[in-house]
């Protein structure tokens, strides 16, 4: 049977319904939360999330991916609650957003320690919360080249995905080429990788998206959201119609079935004040009204939305 690990336990995929495949209820640099100016009350978080999750479930929402990595606020017990809450199926991952933001002990970790961490938060589960990561997140340091960790990192998550059939995700496709020889080197198939950030306003120009598609790889548009139209947009943000166009040529050049939309917004930031007027929302309130504007069908927003995460999240075994 078809299963995808939730923080409440696995469910079918066909029961994931329409799926935000990047987003987080809290992220934060990791000691953000030794930062005492920035402590929120379990109260203040649970009011800022839960009427982004409800609304995201009254508009139709099945499925939230929480793509916070292993040091960067990951929370899986309020993960648990929060879904119970509100009805949203949530996944939560394993792994690291960056080499950047994986704290010395884990810096220090070599590939066989990672790789085993990866995989027992997979199958046994993450701590005593009985939960298992539903994915895995990878991603390239600061700089525009991974770095040595960042490759340490990569290659264990590859074997990690090899043996228990979860996907990975990457934050930012750049640097594309020395990811793509390790998935190789560890025989991976590339369908069980999502290179995402490809439309972020700071990497757009630097990433190969059509390449990485032609390769075999899923493409994420992930950054969805993040707009100069803001009233204060951050330093990654992009005019709102480039965004779109970008999006629609990869769609017509053929790569639909490669594709992955979501908005990487943040429900309660940790550490810092988040973008204002951006959450997980706007891919029902804007990007699939855009879409339809554009032309495209229902079947094709399913496919996006609904298909291709399906797919992508099934477990392979
Ligand atoms: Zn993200």
């Amino acid at each position: 049977m078809s299963r995808v690990n939730t923080v409440l336990g696995p469910i079918p995929a066909e029961e994931l319904g329409i799926v935000a495949v990047h987003e987080h209820v809290g992220y934060g640099m990791p000691g953000s939360e030794l930062d005492t100016r920035w402590w929120k009350t379990p109260e203040q978080r649970y009011e800022e999330t839960v009427p982004k999750l409800r609304k995201f479930h009254e508009y139709g929402g099945g499925t939230f991916v929480d793509v916070t990595g292993i040091c960067n606020g990951r929370d899986v017990d309020y993960y648990k609650s929060l879904s119970a809450k509100t009805g949203v199926h949530i996944v939560a991952c394993t792994g690291f957003v960056g080499g950047d933001t994986a704290l010395p002990f884990f810096e220090r970790a070599s590939v066989e320690y990672l790789t085993e961490h990866f995989i027992h938060e997979i199958t046994v589960g993450i701590g005593d919360t009985g939960s298992r990561a539903g994915v895995i997140k990878v991603g390239v340091s600061r700089g525009g080249r991974m770095t040595e960790l960042d490759k340490r990192i990569y290659r264990a998550a590859a074997r990690a995905a090899r043996d228990t059939g979860v996907p990975i995700m990457t934050h930012l496709a750049i640097d594309a080429e020395n990811a793509i020889a390790i998935f190789g080197d560890e025989d991976l198939p590339l369908d069980r990788v999502l290179f995402g950030h490809v439309d972020d306003g700071v990497n757009a120009e630097k990433t190969r998206e059509t390449w990485i598609a032609e390769q075999g790889g899923r493409v994420g548009f992930d950054t969805f959201g993040y707009e100069t139209e803001l009233d204060d947009p951050p330093f990654w943000a992009r005019p709102r119609k480039d965004r779109l166009d970008h999006f629609l040529r990869f769609l017509a050049a053929g790569h639909l079935d490669k594709a992955l939309a979501s908005a990487d917004a943040n429900c309660s930031p940790l550490g810092w004040p988040g973008v204002k007027g951006h959450t997980v929302n706007y891919i029902f309130e804007d990007l699939i009204p855009d879409l339809r504007a554009a032309g495209l069908d229902q079947a094709t927003i399913d496919t996006l939305f609904v298909g291709n995460p399906a797919a992508f999240l099934t477990i392979q075994n």
